[in-house]
């Protein structure tokens, strides 16, 4: 008989784990995922593919406004949101049933209900034990709420996906990926947006250029950003809500929306019970192998102290199933992860910003351009398109490329292909580029900007 139920015991169905899980039971091993809500996690469930959609719905208001530049009459367009949030609802619902299907076809067991870790071979669901060889924690994570007096007044990104209508106006908290992808998308479907943002700026991780240009074009389509805010308490104001700030600054919206990052979901996990190290926010310390402090359990994902993206995750979670299952000691390769934001207009990165490698190399070169892209012409639409190249001058390896426009993060992902081979300056410039499109001015920047 075997010494214990499962070879792997995962707990939390997101993007991370449900790879994990597959991937192990694909080489024969007895895998029990647990869950305590649907299958899907927060990128399927609530946020990037519901995010994605509202997006695409909000987005679509540019395109009926710049046919008229292609010759079309549209008769006037209104947004049914009750329709696109229920037509948003039906697609996670059918991607919660693949990730059943697909998790039940490589033989994982689904358990639902939380899990909570009582030694390192065993996790209890629902009142019942189960023995395990290895514990694999990949619970994801929450948004976090500062804590404000009348904080509870505002909703989270989680309810934001689901709204029964778009708000009038809308104060939304925080300059990062959230804040600026539901201010696009809020201002798209017709609401008067305020960005609060505590810094000197949205997206403030990112390259100077890059923040410098999306707060452009956030501003050009109608968004305000209220830079250096410091929240002090939030009041009902009749149907809407009031904040105030130091100063004696008040914002009025009809909703809150706080975009103050998220914090890994690791609370009542029974971790420190066992002597999983976390760090100040509750992130699993883990190694490169994502194993955690203590023998046999691992962690995965955004309940990690490692970058907090989906495919990471998922990379994560295979390499750990090839370590364990496959005989094929595997890690992943945290450097030049590539990143993209869809706020409107998307903002996509690979590499070093000009600040970092500037940190890090004596001489480095930087190329930029700005320009209103083809399509923007007839419609008269002004938003330009901000592309650059960060470029160590001594070995004339591309460290960084960054780019605020249209398709940005369909065109950013070829070039972090091109980085991870190590590309070099003069390699790009010999790259023929596809006339006419934005993407070949990466290949064609001749003048350093610095
Ligand atoms: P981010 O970390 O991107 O941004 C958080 C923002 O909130 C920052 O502007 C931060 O300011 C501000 N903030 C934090 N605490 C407070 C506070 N107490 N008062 C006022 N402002 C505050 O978090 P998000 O919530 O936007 O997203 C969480 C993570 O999810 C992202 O970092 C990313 O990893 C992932 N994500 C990825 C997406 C994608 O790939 N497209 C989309 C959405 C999320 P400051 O800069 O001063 O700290």
């Amino acid at each position: 008989m075997a010494e214990y139920d499962y070879d792997l015991f995962t707990i939390g169905a997101g993007s991370g784990g449900v790879a994990a899980s597959r991937r192990a039971g694909s080489y024969g091993a007895r895998v029990a995922i647990c869950e305590a809500d649907r299958v899907g996690g927060t990128c399927v469930l609530r946020g990037c593919v519901p995010k994605k959609l509202l997006v695409y719905a909000s987005h679509l208001r540019d395109e009926l406004v710049d046919a008229a530049g292609y010759g079309w009459t549209i008769g006037e367009a209104t947004l049914d949101w009750a329709k696109l949030v229920a037509a948003k609802d039906a697609e996670l619902d059918r991607l919660n049933g693949i990730y059943l299907r697909m998790l039940a076809s490589s033989g994982v067991e689904v358990i639902p209900g939380r899990g909570t870790i009582i030694d390192p071979h065993t996790v209890e669901v629902r009142g019942r034990r189960y023995s395990t060889k290895r514990i694999l924690v990949a619970t994801g994570g929450w948004p976090h709420v500062p804590e404000i007096p009348g904080a509870d007044l505002g909703i989270t990104s989680n309810e934001a996906l689901s709204l029964t209508k778009v708000p009038e106006s809308i104060l939304i908290v925080g300059g990062g990926y959230i804040a600026v992808e539901f201010a696009g998308i809020f201002a798209g479907a017709g609401a008067k947006v305020t960005l609060l943002v505590r810094g000197y700026g949205v997206m403030r991780d990112f390259d100077d250029d890059v923040h410098a240009a999306l707060a452009e074009e956030l501003t050009r389509r109608g968004i305000e950003i209220r830079t250096h805010t410091d929240i002090e308490s939030v009041e009902r104001s009749g149907d809407g809500v009031v904040v105030m700030c130091r100063g004696g600054i008040e914002h009025e919206a009809e909703t809150l929306l706080w975009a103050t990052g998220r914090w890994p979901n690791t609370r009542g996990l029974g971790l420190e019970d066992v002597g999983v190290a976390t760090d100040d926010r509750g992130a699993i310390v883990v190694d490169e192998w994502s194993h955690t402090s203590v023998h046999g359990i691992f962690a995965i994902g955004d309940a990690t102290n490692r970058i907090n993206l989906t495919p990471v995750a998922i990379a994560d979670g295979r390499a750990l199933a090839e370590t364990l299952f496959n005989d094929t000691p595997t890690q992943i390769d945290h450097e030049g992860v590539p990143t993209a934001v869809f706020s409107q207009p998307q903002v996509a990165t690979v590499g070093l910003t000009e600040k970092v490698a500037r940190s890090r190399y004596p001489h480095v070169v930087v190329y930029r351009t700005h320009f209103r892209p083809m399509k923007n012409i007839l419609p008269g639409r002004q938003e330009r398109t901000m592309m650059k190249l960060v470029v160590d001058h001594d070995s004339d390896r591309v460290l960084g490329v960054h780019m605020v426009g249209p398709d940005a993060a369909e065109i950013i992902q070829g070039f972090a292909v091109a980085l991870k081979c190590g590309a070099t300056k003069k390699q790009f410039d010999a790259t023929v580029g596809i006339h006419p499109s934005s993407a070949e001015e990466f290949v064609t920047m001749v003048q350093p900007a610095g």
